[in-house]
């Protein structure tokens, strides 16, 4: 298993994460880096946004450009209004094109995405928040959740999985994870707040969880979200991990905490091929 950066378009210089778990002949995925698209500072370059202000037109070329250089179909893809909640959306066919060209279209208030139909790409919008993509290659059915701290303290990775299972027969043990990159324990400082709701969530996960720099408590998001995957029954030979710090990679992705609030999204995307 491994992550890399690939440069998935020569012409713009656009760089993609990619998974080696994810086998390419059944599903197209990606993790956007911020270089390659037309928006302007602070959205610079390659903001997938359409809710941070930025210019429209900006964000729809950028769109257009990642999508097709994954080879998918910009029009067709289905994105949430992400809210740091625990709702997750069964999307098929009549939802096709929801939220790729106008916010307000976007599927309300839902923070996971999990489909079983092909060339339906999903995708969400993250900033440091915790990306979660899942692909059942036995049900062909794939899924993406948004692990910001609220989302992953109340298990919405472990939910996805749960829910995969309902809709369409999803084996934990057959399912393929992957959490992508975001903000990692090095830079995520939280207060005793966030601390006490983790510590309650994940009993017994202190060491993984929790590390502390300078009086100061840092927790690790990745490390949150893959007890949860293994608590579903994911096995730890499927769960992919990118260990790639978006604050301190900031010059390769958008992170909200690096960029002082203002600048663009991320996406990551998923689509079943066949
Ligand atoms: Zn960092």
């Amino acid at each position: 298993m491994s992550f890399s950066l690939l440069e998935i378009d020569k012409t713009h210089h656009i760089y993609s994460g990619h998974f080696s778990l994810f086998p390419e002949e059944l599903a197209a995925h990606g993790l956007s880096g911020r270089k390659g698209g037309v928006s302007k500072a602070p959205w610079a370059s390659l903001d997938l946004g359409l809710h941070v202000g930025d210019d429209p037109e900006a964000v729809a070329e950028n769109r257009r450009r990642y999508l097709a250089a994954l080879g998918l179909d910009a029009a067709r893809f289905v994105t949430p209004e992400q809210v740091h909640g625990e709702h997750i959306a069964r999307v098929g066919e009549a939802e096709a094109g929801r939220g790729a060209l106008v916010y307000k279209d976007s599927i309300p208030e839902t923070d996971a995405l999990i489909t079983n139909v092909p060339k339906l790409p999903l995708l969400l919008c993250f900033a440091d928040c915790t990306p979660i993509l899942f692909l059942d290659p036995v049900h062909r059915a794939v899924g993406i959740a948004h692990g910001g701290w609220k989302g992953t303290v109340r298990r919405i990775g472990q939910k996805t999985v749960a829910r995969m299972h309902e809709e369409f027969g999803t084996k934990p043990e057959e399912l393929l994870t992957a959490i992508g990159p975001s903000i990692g324990p090095c830079c995520y400082e939280i207060g005793p707040e966030v601390e006490a709701k983790f510590r309650e969530a994940f009993p017994h996960h202190e060491a993984e969880l929790f590390t502390n720099a300078e009086g100061k408590t840092h927790l690790s998001l990745w490390a949150a979200n893959r007890i949860q995957l293994l608590d579903a029954g994911v096995l730890p030979e499927h769960i992919d991990e990118a260990k790639t710090c978006t604050s301190c990679h900031h010059e390769d992705f958008f992170s909200y905490r690096a960029d002082g609030g203002r600048t663009g999204r991320m996406a990551a995307v998923i689509a079943l091929r066949r």
